[in-house]
């Protein structure tokens, strides 16, 4: 096991132990790719939600937000392009009976080349010390320039068999790569087919002949069939957006991974109206303005990579993914997409309605371009968490869990805790609560010692301890421990909110 594998596995009995994420359904042996989020994981997925939300909508006057149906009506879905061609190739192991996504295997398998690479210069880079040069290393090394080219061939064929519904052919790419099952460790592999993930479902009752309906793969579609009623209801002028929030439902083929690849996940998705011509302009800006919001939330630089698309969408004039380190690898945590007046143009023609804007500057009426951000609320958690999980050996010879959450996003703001369960130190504590919960999420704790119960917060990445003793009585003040520094400091029970309220703004 390597050690990603084994952080991942980690965060997900953290995530278990502590109230964070269950396994959906858990005591009929849980469903396949769904999970609940438990009592502290909804306060952190909400806190995402919230930040995401005051970054798009409240600090920016030309955005406004919508909260549209996940039913729609089924047309939509064709116009869309997603009856016909929301599709993932699959392919079975005849051995081991599994399920696998044909392309995830040929990309594994380029990840694979990848990591040969990574590790030759890792080597030059201990053998020349501080002479190494990376990109002269990459561009000269034989080895590592034919490991490149190969990568680049395979994934040539791979795009270009999928662009031309070429099955066969990726077929036969996986028997010429010698891809084996992971699982029977078999080359016995089926055909390669297309399969659709949208869930269907039927609306009004079966005998009076009811419609197939979906429940929607995105949340997007519901931003461009409302995007006039927004326009006009708001007097929005272009350029401006639509944000939205909510549930997408994918009947993924391989469902692993935790949270990363659900059946049922959440999207934050902004859709912004641009005038044609001129959507590379915003494509660039909102590609800039979401890497900020990342960063702004103090993650690691370093885990963040663009990764711009050769091969675009059908819909699509330049699109790019932020790739997040999660402890798999560099993989998607959001797409950023010029997707050009496709959806518009799509939702005109299905539904024989004029969509267009009326530019009073221009004086002429025009479908809109759309530059779209798209970001899985639950693969942000997962990255959130994966930053902030650490085990931490301490001066004394123990170790501790912390979660370095940043503060604004902890699911708890502050801890209370009555050194002792007598003596009016609890009825002191209430108090402190009673006033801090008005404005924080704050838990009150009385039983154990308290290093247990510091540790317990820790683990839940409560930032603040407060504690109450018996001089707390006397001189109204309290002992308030950093989740970070483990400093404590004795502070006027006046000035908590403050000192808390500066911590959250602090960061993020
Ligand atoms: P992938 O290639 O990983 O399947 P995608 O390119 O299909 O993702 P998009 O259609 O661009 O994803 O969706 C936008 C965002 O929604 C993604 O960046 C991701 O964060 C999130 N997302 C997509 N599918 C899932 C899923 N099955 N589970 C959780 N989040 C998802």
């Amino acid at each position: 096991m390597t050690n990603n594998e084994d952080k991942l596995k980690k965060i997900i009995s953290h995530s278990k132990e502590y109230g964070f994420v269950f396994q959906s359904s858990e005591i009929y042996d849980g469903l396949s790719a769904v999970y609940d989020y438990a009592q502290n994981g909804v306060e952190l997925k909400k806190n995402i939600r919230n930040h995401w939300w005051k970054a798009m909508v409240q600090m920016n006057e030309n955005i406004v937000g919508i909260d549209s149906a996940i039913f729609m009506h089924p047309t939509i879905w064709k116009a869309s392009g997603h009856v016909d061609a929301f599709n993932d190739p699959m392919i079975d192991n005849k051995d081991s009976k599994k399920r696998y996504r044909a392309d995830v295997l040929v990309e594994d398998y380029i990840a694979k080349i990848e990591g040969k690479i990574n590790k030759e210069v890792a080597k030059a880079a201990k053998r020349f010390g501080e002479a190494f040069n990376k990109e002269e290393f990459l561009n000269t090394n034989p080895r590592v320039i034919a490991n490149r080219e190969k990568m680049k061939a395979i994934s040539k064929r791979l795009y270009g068999s999928l662009e031309n519904n070429n099955l066969d052919d990726v077929k036969a790419l996986i028997e010429e790569l010698g891809i084996a099952c992971p699982v029977s460790g078999s080359k016995n592999w089926t055909e390669v087919k297309q399969f659709n993930l949208m869930f269907a479902t039927q609306m009004g009752s079966t005998s009076e002949g009811a419609n197939e309906i979906y429940l929607r793969p995105e949340t997007a579609q519901g931003i461009f069939v409302n995007y006039l009623n927004v326009q006009k209801t708001g007097r929005m002028k272009i350029p401006f957006g639509i944000a939205q929030t909510g549930k997408a439902f994918r009947n993924e083929i391989v469902a692993r991974q935790f949270i990363f690849r659900m059946r049922e996940f959440e999207q934050m998705e902004l859709q912004f109206f641009v005038r044609p011509g001129e959507e590379k302009k915003w494509y660039e800006y909102w590609k800039a303005e979401r890497m900020k919001w990342h960063l702004s939330l103090g993650m690691n630089k370093e885990d963040y990579r663009f990764h711009d698309h050769e091969k675009l969408a059908h819909y699509a004039n330049a699109a790019t993914d932020i790739e997040f380190d999660f402890p798999m690898g560099f993989k998607e945590l959001e797409g950023i997409h010029s997707r050009t007046d496709f959806d518009l143009k799509a939702h005109e023609e299905h539904t024989g309605k004029k969509l267009r804007y009326f530019d009073p500057e221009l004086n002429e009426s025009y479908v809109p371009y759309v530059v779209e951000t798209s970001i899985g609320l639950d693969r942000m958690f997962l990255a959130i968490m994966s930053t902030a999980y650490n085990e931490e050996k301490l001066e004394d010879g123990s170790e501790r869990v912390v979660l370095n959450l940043p503060p604004a996003l902890a699911p708890y703001k502050a801890a209370i805790l009555p050194l002792m369960k007598k003596d009016g130190l609890p009825e002191k504590a209430r108090e402190i609560m009673a006033e801090l919960q008005e404005n924080f999420m704050c838990q009150y704790e009385e039983k154990d010692a308290i290093g247990k119960r510091y540790r317990r917060q820790d683990a839940i990445g409560t930032p603040f301890c407060i504690t109450i003793d018996h001089d707390s009585l006397e001189d109204n003040m309290v002992t308030i421990r950093d989740r970070d520094t483990m400093k404590q400091e004795r502070v006027a029970v006046a000035d908590l909110r403050q000192i808390i309220d500066a911590k959250i703004r602090n960061k993020a």
